[in-house]
């Protein structure tokens, strides 16, 4: 484990010596140096897109003034660039949305089955574009769970995007819903959300971190599909929130299943 620090400060000297209250703050510096961290990994995050673009303006300023080719193609990659910082921003201010909120109104019932139906169909272009079929399998009578619908909407989207970004082309992703009568973590009942892909799979190794903030299996795949590294962090930050369980199994090159479920009660 980590050591623990002790600040010591001089509380009271009288006659008789010197006493020092001790408080541990190892808690308290292991929070700062996650801050730090995470300012450090979001400024890299875009200084990278934005030297590309301030590269980009000199280039259109000089050599490539006069040949539209080149022009265009120089433009289309600013927009590329433009539109990553865009999505990074996008996902900063989820997570910080969904960080700041203590708990979810627990007043709002959700209807999982029509979420994940109306998910997928904003996701079918791109399962098309990437060769995937995508199907929802659902039980008979999912009840409807209390929570955020806009929230249980973001998990089911990142966690269906990333099986459509990681997943092998031709394969199928699945969504599965089901009602859990007794779940050993939650008190009572609870409904089961799986994403199922059967592309690349991750290794062992990798599962522990998937949900830590900028955390890649791999950074270059990541980027070039588009990804900021933030949509599982935000999808455990929600889970947490409705006080569910996540799940990873993966198999290397066999494939991945992400299991939400999330309690009734
Ligand atoms: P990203 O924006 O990079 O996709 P995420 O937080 O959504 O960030 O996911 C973190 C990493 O987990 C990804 O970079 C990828 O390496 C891995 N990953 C997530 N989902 C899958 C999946 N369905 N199959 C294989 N790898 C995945």
């Amino acid at each position: 484990g980590r050591d623990t620090i002790y600040r010591g400060t001089v509380a009271r000297v009288s006659g008789l010596g010197v006493t020092l209250a001790f408080e541990d703050i190892s808690e308290l510096e292991q929070a700062a140096d996650m801050r730090r961290d995470f300012v450090a990994n979001v400024s890299h995050e875009l200084r990278t897109p934005l030297t590309a673009l301030l590269g980009f303006i000199e280039t259109l300023r000089g050599a490539a003034r006069d040949d539209p080719a080149a022009r265009d193609r120089f433009l289309g990659i600013m927009e590329r660039e433009a539109l990553r910082m865009n999505r990074l921003v996008a996902d900063l201010l989820s997570l910080s949305r969904v960080e700041a909120e203590e708990r979810v109104r627990p007043t709002a019932r959700v209807d999982l089955v029509g979420t994940a139906a109306s998910v997928l169909a904003t996701l079918r272009g791109v399962a098309e574009a990437a060769g995937v079929e995508l199907e929802l399998d659902a039980e008979a009578d999912v009840p409807l769970v209390p929570g955020d619908g806009d929230q249980i909407t973001q998990v089911l989207h990142n966690l269906v995007e990333n099986a459509l970004k990681y997943g092998a082309s031709g394969g199928k992703v699945q969504v599965q819903l089901r009602r859990i009568a007794v779940h050993p973590h939650l008190r009572g009942a609870g409904v089961s959300l799986a994403v199922v892909d059967h592309g690349e799979g991750i290794d062992p190794l990798h599962l522990p971190r998937l949900t830590e903030r900028f955390y890649r299996v791999d950074s270059h795949r990541s980027r070039e599909k588009g990804g900021t590294g933030l949509g599982l962090a935000i999808v455990k930050h929600i889970v947490n929130r409705h006080r569910g369980r996540m799940k990873v199994e993966s198999e290397k090159g066999e494939g991945t299943r992400f299991e939400i479920v999330l309690p009734l009660q």
